[in-house]
């Protein structure tokens, strides 16, 4: 079981957040991009073993996008931050 402690509920477990995606890789731009890139953007994913950074949205709680460090071999969080602190570099 995995509990992700959100910045504004506090600890909760997995359930009530929706997996977002890989936090590293940068979407094309809007109403850019060709459609290899956005192809690759939705279809096509790593899978990382260990440390990485991935979105998570608090969707039955805050409704927070966060950026959540998990180990993937482990299934063990490193650190969660808010998403638009994240982009902010804070
Ligand atoms: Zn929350």
């Amino acid at each position: 079981m995995l509990i992700i402690p959100c910045p504004d509920c506090g600890a909760r477990d997995y359930t009530e957040f929706r997996y977002g995606g890989d936090a590293n890789r940068a979407r094309p731009p809007h109403g850019g991009g060709s459609l290899q890139d956005w192809h690759d953007h939705v279809f096509v994913f790593d899978n990382p073993k260990g440390p990485h950074h991935e979105y998570w949205q608090h969707v039955m709680g805050c409704r927070e996008w966060l950026v959540v460090e998990r180990n993937t071999a482990s299934n063990t969080l490193i650190s969660v931050r808010r998403a638009r602190d994240a982009r902010a570099g804070r």
